[in-house]
C-alpha cells in the first residue's frame, strides 16, 4: 500500500511513499498530507470472521489488509501495548447507556484519554523505523493537555527518539500537568512556557525557524519528526476501534452484522472522525458519521453550510479544551478522497490566503451524504453530564458534546448510535463536579474526591498516585527561553 499527496505533486516530493516514509515526513507537496492510495475492502465476510476476535486479532487483520511496510513482529510488539489497558482482553469497552445509545470508551489506557489508542502503538512503530534506518529523531510537541502526556508516555525510554514537550503554564488541568512533569526518563524533556497555548505554539514555530537550532540538529545528526494528529501512523490505529465497536454491538446482540449504525464523534482535528470515515469506506455499515463540536463550531458550519470561514473567528476557551480548534487538519483528507487533489489544493491554498472557502452545492451534498453535525455549548454540555449521571453514566465534557448531536442529527431514530468517549472523568473533574453538584473547585483533587463520593466509586489509582509523585520536570521558562532549554537537552 502506498500513500499519495492530497494537493498533488510539486516535482520535488516523491509522488508516492511507503507507510514508514509517510510516518517520518507526513507533509507532502504544497503543504499537503499523505493519504492512502486505496483502501482495503472489508466485505461482510471480514466482519463475520472477526465477530469473535479479540481486539489485537482484529487489529492485526486490519493492519495486514493495509499491507504496510512494518515487520509483523514490530506490529505485534506495538499491539501488545493494549495489554496494559484496564482489560487486556477488551481495551475498548462499549457500554449501553440507553436503548439506542452505546458509548465506546477509548480512554482505558495509561493517560486516561483517547490519544493513547493511537499514540501507544505509534511510539513502538516510529522508534523501530528509526532504529532500522540508524537514524535519530526529535519529536517536538506543543500541547494544551492530552497529546503531551500520551506522547511522553509512549516514547519514554524508547530507542532513537527524544521528545521535547511544551505546555502553557496554568493552561492545562492539574492532572494533565502532573502526568507530564512526573515523567522521568532521559529521552524526555517537559517545558512549561509562561503564556497561553498560542504563545507556546508560536514559540515552537520560532524555534523551528532558528538557524542555531537547525545547525545543532544537523551537527548531532538528529532528524525532526512530529507525532501530531495528521500523522497517518496515528490515523491507521484509529480505524480499528470503529470496526471493533461495531462488532461489539453485534456481540451484545444490539445489532445483526450488516445493520447500519451512526458513529458519533467529538471532533477537533478530525483524526477520530477520519478513522470512522475510512472504516465506512472500507465497508463498515455506517448510516452517517455525526460530528460533535463545542462552541468552536467551525466543523458544524462546514457540514451544514459548506462554508469554512476563519475571518473574524477566534478560538474560545471551553470546558472541552481538546476540541478548541478552528483549523481542523484532517478534513483535507476527506476532501481529497471525495473531490480529488486539484480541488483540495485549491480549497486549502484559498484557506491559507483568504481565510475562507465555500464548497459548491454538489460538494456539500456529497459531504452531507456522509456527515451530519451539531455543536454543544458548555451550559448544554453540563446538562447532558448531569442527565447522563442521573441515568447511571458518568462522562467527561468532550463526550457530552456528542449527546447533543445524538438528539438533533439522527434522521433514522431506529438505528443504534455509537458515541465515542474520549476522556475519563478524572481528566476534567472540576467541570464534572460543577455539573453534578454546582461546586466550583479550582483544584482537580477536590473535584475528584467529590465526584468519587457522589458516584460511590474510587479515584483510579493511576490518577490518585500522581499527586504524590516526585516532580521530575521542573523547567519553566519565558517564551524566548525555549531554544536554550531544548538545546541543552539535546
Ligand atoms: C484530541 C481529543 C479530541 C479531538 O479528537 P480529534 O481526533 O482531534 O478530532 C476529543 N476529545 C479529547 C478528550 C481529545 O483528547
Amino acid at each position: 500500500m502506498h500513500f499519495i499527496e492530497t494537493r498533488g505533486n510539486d516535482g520535488q516530493h516523491p509522488q508516492k511513499v511507503s507507510f514508514s516514509e509517510a510516518i517520518l515526513a507526513p507533509i507532502s507537496s504544497f503543504g499537503g498530507l499523505y493519504s492512502p492510495e486505496s483502501l482495503p475492502d472489508l466485505v461482510t465476510a471480514f466482519l463475520t470472521t472477526h465477530l469473535n476476535s479479540d481486539y489485537k486479532t482484529l487489529a492485526r487483520a486490519v493492519l495486514t489488509a493495509f499491507e504496510i511496510d512494518i515487520d509483523t513482529n514490530i506490529i505485534d510488539q506495538a499491539l501488545s501495548l493494549y495489554d496494559a489497558f484496564d482489560d487486556p482482553s477488551n481495551p475498548v469497552p462499549v457500554v449501553k447507556v440507553s436503548d439506542h445509545l452505546y458509548v465506546s470508551e477509548l480512554w482505558h489506557g495509561p493517560t486516561r484519554a483517547f490519544k493513547d489508542m493511537a499514540l501507544q502503538p505509534f511510539g513502538t512503530v516510529l522508534s523501530s523505523i528509526a532504529q532500522k534506518r540508524g537514524e535519530h529523531y526529535l519529536i517536538l510537541a506543543a500541547t494544551s493537555g492530552d497529546t503531551g502526556p500520551a506522547a511522553l508516555e509512549t516514547f519514554k525510554n524508547k530507542e532513537s527518539v527524544q521528545v521535547a514537550c511544551m505546555y502553557p503554564v496554568g493552561g492545562t488541568s492539574d492532572v494533565q500537568r502532573l502526568q507530564m512533569v512526573t515523567e522521568d526518563a532521559k529521552n524526555l524533556k517537559v517545558i512549561g512556557v509562561k503564556g497561553d497555548f498560542d504563545d507556546t505554539q508560536n514559540a515552537l514555530k520560532q524555534l523551528l525557524a532558528s538557524k542555531e537550532f537547525k545547525d545543532t540538529l544537523k551537527e548531532k545528526n538528529i532528524h525532526l519528526s512530529a507525532a501530531n494528529s495528521v500523522n497517518f501512523g496515528r490515523i491507521i490505529f484509529q480505524i480499528i476501534y470503529h470496526i471493533h465497536s461495531y462488532l461489539e454491538l453485534a456481540r451484545q446482540k444490539a445489532i445483526e452484522v450488516g445493520e447500519k449504525v451512526y458513529l458519533n464523534v467529538p471532533s477537533g482535528n478530525f483524526g477520530n472522525a477520519l478513522g470512522g470515515y475510512y472504516a465506512m469506506k472500507m465497508g463498515l455499515p455506517v448510516e452517517k458519521i455525526l460530528i460533535a463540536s463545542n462552541k468552536n463550531n467551525i466543523l458544524t458550519e462546514l457540514i451544514n453550510t459548506g462554508a469554512y470561514d476563519l475571518r473574524n473567528a477566534d478560538v474560545v476557551a471551553t470546558t472541552s479544551p481538546a476540541m478548541d480548534i478552528l483549523k481542523s487538519s484532517n478534513i483535507e483528507r476527506i476532501f481529497f478522497d471525495l473531490f480529488g487533489s486539484e480541488r483540495t489544493k485549491e480549497l486549502m491554498l484559498k484557506l491559507d490566503k483568504d481565510k475562507h472557502y465555500q464548497l459548491s452545492e454538489i460538494e456539500l451534498a456529497s459531504i452531507q451524504s456522509i456527515f451530519a453535525a451539531d455543536f454543544c455549548d458548555d451550559t448544554e454540555g453540563k446538562q447532558y453530564i448531569k442527565e447522563a449521571f442521573s441515568n447511571g453514566y458518568l462522562m467527561d465534557p468532550h463526550t457530552a458534546t456528542c449527546f447533543k448531536a445524538y438528539d438533533t442529527c439522527r434522521d433514522n431514530k431506529s438505528l443504534k448510535t455509537i458515541v465515542y468517549s474520549t476522556a475519563e472523568w478524572t481528566k476534567f473533574s472540576p467541570v464534572i463536579a460543577n455539573a453534578l453538584t454546582g461546586e466550583q473547585d479550582t483544584h482537580d483533587i477536590d473535584a475528584l474526591k467529590s465526584i468519587a463520593k457522589e458516584a460511590g466509586i474510587e479515584i483510579p489509582a493511576i490518577i490518585n498516585s500522581l499527586f504524590d509523585k516526585e516532580i521530575a520536570q521542573k523547567a519553566i521558562v519565558e517564551k524566548d527561553g525555549i531554544e536554550k532549554e531544548i538545546l541543552s537537552f539535546l
